[in-house]
């Protein structure tokens, strides 16, 4: 049991990356960059713009089309001063008040067309290719990085391939006001799960948060080995996520009868293959379910793990708005799109484009399993 060493370091909320975003974001093409005098900025645009009418369909916004000479990277100013070495052989020229500019995709035109073009503003033409990345940054961190590593990128606050940063950071607002409350709560539903052997040290729960107040509507710990053999891969159904939706479910159907004045008399406790009922004590508490909508619809799940793929599908599919979990599960986990499976089960446009989702970070210690086998199924 290792759950009290992350609360030494200070926890973040990590938001995690869409399958696209980690698809794309190291997608790079080549363009032709130019160093010309600062007063001909203006003629070079007009020039490019005319050999290569709207950058031949590339949307380049999120790289500077002008970079001053000495805030170019080193090896975009290498690479201008070498060409320029060699069409200018002898004493290198200096490089006065010049500027370094995007002139266009390496596809989009041929490198001599572009001199003949530059040829009246720029003498000698310095033209050489350098890789810039195709798709706009999504957040400060990636821009800066690119900016060293390839050409100067503006972050612009948003993002094409995952949920708006606004969006995120509102969440994030409401969550950081209780998230270790939860967690501690989830952690409980764990230790109990594993002290009794009734299942692995996995722990979740549910949470509705409406006009700014937030409660538990179901706690749940793993389940998998109760009345199961230990020689099997356990309950399935029994996972601390399904037990939680499960319960949700339940406390749905069992409020609708009351509301019918229908007796309960459809399933004994316990007795079903997802474990519904609460059974130990951080299950019981747990307030009563008021929401409307489909089963979890905008309800928050935290979880001590990174729920396996059937566990975040099942997330997904009740229509959670947010999921928070505290141990990345590299090798079985559903959530992370940059785990070994790859899923990114959520946010997806085909699945549930409302699903948001972090890794609540704690550093080190918060990858890996830490208390359960790295190959278990959370
Ligand atoms: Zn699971």
């Amino acid at each position: 049991m290792d759950y009290e060493s992350a609360a030494g370091n200070k926890s973040r909320l990590v938001p995690l990356k869409t399958t696209l975003e980690v698809e794309t974001r190291d997608r790079v093409i080549n363009v032709y960059v130019n160093a010309i005098p600062v007063k001909q900025a203006s003629n070079a645009l007009s020039i490019i713009r005319r050999l290569i009418p709207n950058d031949g369909g590339l949307d380049l916004q999120h790289l500077r089309r002008f970079v001053k000479y000495d805030d170019a990277p080193p090896h975009v100013r290498a690479s201008i001063s070498e060409t320029r070495s060699l069409v200018t052989p002898g004493p290198e020229n200096e490089t006065p008040k010049e500027l370094i500019f995007i002139a266009g995709s390496v596809d989009s035109i041929s490198k001599e067309s572009l001199i003949e073009g530059l040829s009246s503003i720029s003498n000698p033409v310095c033209i050489c290719s350098i890789q810039v990345p195709l798709l706009a940054p999504t957040s400060h961190e990636q821009a800066a990085f690119w900016t060293s590593r390839y050409w100067p990128t503006v972050y612009k606050k948003s993002n094409p391939f995952g949920p708006h940063p606004s969006i995120v950071s509102r969440a994030e607002e409401d969550i950081n006001e209780d998230v270790e409350k939860w967690m501690a709560l989830a952690d409980g539903a764990a230790q109990e799960a594993r002290a009794t052997g009734s299942g692995e040290d996995i722990g979740v729960v549910i949470v509705t948060r409406k006009n700014g107040i937030a409660r538990p509507v179901a706690i749940a710990g793993d389940a998998r080995w109760l009345d199961w053999p230990h020689s099997s891969r356990g309950n399935v159904a029994a996972h601390a996520t399904l037990r939680a939706i499960a319960m949700v479910a339940d406390g749905l159907r069992a409020r609708d009868e009351d509301q019918q004045g229908v007796s309960d008399i459809t399933i004994p406790a316990d007795t079903g293959i997802f474990r519904d009922q609460p059974r130990m004590p951080t299950e019981q508490c747990r307030s009563p379910i008021d929401d409307d909508g489909y089963l979890c619809h905008d309800l928050e799940i935290y979880c001590t793990h990174e729920p396996c793929v059937m566990c975040s599908m099942a997330i997904v599919h009740s229509r959670f708005g947010r999921v928070v979990f505290r141990r990345r599960m590299p090798s079985t986990g559903g959530l992370c799109s940059d785990g070994e499976l790859g899923h990114g089960l959520f946010w997806r446009k085909e699945l549930n484009w409302t699903l948001l989702a972090w890794h609540w970070s704690s550093g080190t210690d918060s990858i890996g399993t830490c208390g359960v086998e790295s190959d278990l199924h959370a």
